[in-house]
């Protein structure tokens, strides 16, 4: 019948970069990107895939075969140690399994469908609690499954950091075993991260309550320039014994954005049957994963494989992350200091506090249209920022025009 698919909405961040693509003006801004530019303003090939293309291009062993189901071992097994290090127990104890997904939205989705099918208590699913706010499609993916979602406070729209105490209360008065999703670093959209300590307590709290951790991963190496660093909230949960799941995306760290390379991992709490565990959720995340896509694209995994197996690379790896986020970080520098420079009514700490791809300015829904309008600069309507849309040419232009519409 024609009347009962009724029409959706355009996904907003991609009908913002519609509107930015077709604006004529030599000044326009991109800061709505979730990619990363280089201070030209360009996409960047990490130096390091572009070696590991040039090694696959040559291999006369290469072809176009399927994956198995779970997708590349030597990418898989390297993926995990990543997260949780390469001498982790829950490796060794083999109380870890991993599948290749389309990257990290197929990541949390397979975990989302695996908890729809089989995280019940007494029959009952549990609540996915999100943070407020999240990653938009959170909400679809979770919902799409079946899974009721709610949220825990999470942004203080005063200091512009963590809602610590909010998040604290949320997770307390959440009924026992419910899911908890948590960013393991540089949270999308607010920039905002618990410190390390923090990050304990919420541990010891989620233990208490027997939560059940859903990590996202999407900027490991790519938020601090350290990619143990950026694991450190997960390793601190695994270390607590806890069962947990983990979607890992390799888009931004390696730059393989449309190559859709990423893992879901499932790690059991240790126990003398947790090998088995592990196992038998492995065969069930197979049979989840045959009938969705069958196998995951190859191309990506191979070349992120490629980089992780060898020593040279990796090194190189590590340094091409350091100039992501290094300019991230001076990019933030330069907005904080240009504001602060220009006396911009307000405190701009958190754009040098905020920390990953994404700061939460705070400007307000009628600021954020106002630059559009005016300046030609496009952000989320929740005044989010891209920092890789920033660069030494453009970043005086923004500030100056941030600065206007906040003493309008
Ligand atoms: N989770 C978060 C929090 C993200 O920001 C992103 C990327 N925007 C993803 C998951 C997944 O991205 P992809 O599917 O491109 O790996």
């Amino acid at each position: 019948p024609p009347d009962v698919v009724p029409q959706a909405p355009e996904d907003p961040l991609f009908g913002l970069m519609r509107a930015y693509k077709a604006d004529p003006s030599p000044n326009k801004v991109d800061l709505g990107i979730g990619a990363y530019r280089d201070d030209n303003g360009k996409p960047w090939v990490l130096s390091v895939v572009r070696k590991a293309d040039e090694i696959l291009r040559n291999d006369p062993e290469a072809n176009h075969e399927y994956l198995p189901i779970a997708g590349l071992a030597s990418l898989t097994g390297k993926a995990a140690e990543l997260l949780l290090g390469p001498s982790a127990p829950a490796i060794s104890e083999k109380r870890v399994a991993s599948v290749q997904t389309i990257s990290g939205t197929g990541a949390v989705h397979l975990g989302a469908l695996f908890l729809a099918k089989f995280y019940k208590i007494d029959g009952v699913h549990r609540t996915v609690y999100l943070s407020n706010p999240t990653w938009a499609n959170h909400h679809q993916i979770f919902t799409n499954v079946g899974l009721p979602i709610a949220t825990y406070p999470y942004f203080d729209k005063e200091t512009k950091g963590l809602d610590f105490e909010g998040m604290k209360r949320a997770l307390a008065d959440a009924p026992a075993g419910s899911i908890i999703l948590l960013h393991a670093c540089a949270h999308n959209p607010t920039g905002v991260d618990p410190s390390p300590e923090q990050w304990r307590e919420i541990a010891a709290l989620m233990k208490e309550k027997k939560h059940f951790p859903f990590f996202d991963t999407a900027y490991q190496g790519f938020a601090s320039g350290d990619l143990d660093r950026d694991a450190g909230s997960i390793r601190l949960f695994v270390e607590q014994g806890v069962e947990l799941v983990i979607a890992q995306s390799f888009a931004k760290n390696f730059g393989l954005y449309g190559e859709r390379a990423g893992c879901f991992h499932f790690v059991a709490a240790p126990s003398s049957d947790a090998a088995e565990i592990t196992s038998r959720v492995a065969s069930q995340l197979a049979i989840l994963q045959r009938s969705e896509i069958s196998n995951p694209p190859i191309y990506g995994a191979r070349i992120a494989s490629i980089v992780l197996n060898d020593q040279a690379l990796f090194a190189e790896w590590q340094e091409n992350l350091r100039t992501m986020s290094g300019r991230i970080i001076a990019m933030r520098q330069a907005l904080r200091s240009k504001l602060e420079e220009l006396g911009t009514p307000g405190k701009w700490n958190h754009i040098t506090d905020q920390i990953g791809m994404f700061s939460f300015t705070g400007l307000t829904e009628a600021q954020v249209l106002k630059l559009r309008s005016d300046f030609h600069i496009y952000m989320t309507k929740n005044g989010r920022i891209s920092m890789a849309g920033l660069n030494t040419r453009n970043v005086e232009y923004v500030a100056k025009a941030i600065d206007k519409v906040v003493r309008e």
